[in-house]
């Protein structure tokens, strides 16, 4: 990463990661910076010898493709229609994208990456940065369902009730076990966040229960509104004969 586009880059901004070279280039990855930019050792032993630091940010990838696999955009697909742009010819990274590129491009790894894992809010640790070869688990929540701080001041507007099926843990579960537990969901999809988009935890977060939240998030590239997916739970608690 270059030191200009450092000072441009932070917690939350989104990013891709280009393959190059001959064999299969194209967009292999992509997902959220999960910090701001700190320095620390660097990453190649003999200048971490000589004790050079380098500039690093966490990153946590939503997809990223094993080494053998295809692109989720191949090369080709960037050099037309809305993704072309002069950066994909650059070999160097830290490249900032123009924003109607970044957003074209979003929606389309969200189309192709496989929506196959959910995983929940609390399952992710908040320093964790998958970055192995062939990981493939897709993380569907997104850097502000992960947001302590976003999360409370949701939680305390909207209380601890599912807002699709009104699951509310402390009632079904205890105090002891249930109290306090609920995921959280952002109602923006990603592709239409611009990038100087700050989250309103009670305008843009739900409190829902990890079932519900796996169903928001279960159609590839289109997660349900919370009101789609509470008439379709109402319609088959009715035809189950529980109302
Ligand atoms: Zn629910
Ligand atoms: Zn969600």
């Amino acid at each position: 990463m270059c030191k200009a586009n450092l000072k441009r880059i932070g917690a939350g901004d989104a990013f891709f990661l280009l393959r190059c070279g001959a064999a299969s280039p194209g967009i292999v990855g992509f997902g959220r910076v999960g910090s701001a930019p700190f320095q620390a050792p660097h990453f190649d032993p003999a200048e971490q010898a000589k004790g050079t630091v380098a500039d690093f940010v966490q990153l946590r990838f939503d997809h990223i493709c094993g080494s053998t696999q295809a692109p989720l955009v191949p090369r080709h697909e960037l050099l037309q229609g809305d993704l072309v742009c002069g950066e994909w010819q650059s070999r160097s990274t830290g490249k900032l994208l123009p924003p109607q590129v970044a957003q074209a491009l979003q929606k389309l790894v969200e189309q192709r990456s496989p929506a196959k894992d959910f995983v929940g809010a609390d399952e992710i640790e908040p320093d964790q940065a998958p970055l192995k070869e062939g990981a493939t688990k897709t993380v569907l929540v997104n850097a502000y369902e992960r947001s302590a701080e976003a999360r409370r001041r949701c939680i305390e507007h909207h209380g601890y009730a599912c807002a699709v099926c009104d699951v509310h843990f402390e009632l079904h579960y205890g105090s002891e076990l249930g109290k306090g537990f609920i995921h959280v969901h952002h109602l923006k999809p990603l592709h239409v966040i611009g990038v100087d988009y700050e989250v309103d935890p009670v305008a843009d977060l739900r409190p829902v229960c990890p079932n519900c939240h796996a169903m928001l998030h279960r159609k590839r590239g289109q997660t349900l509104s919370i009101e789609e997916l509470r008439g379709i739970h109402q319609k088959y608690r009715m035809a189950r004969g529980l109302d």
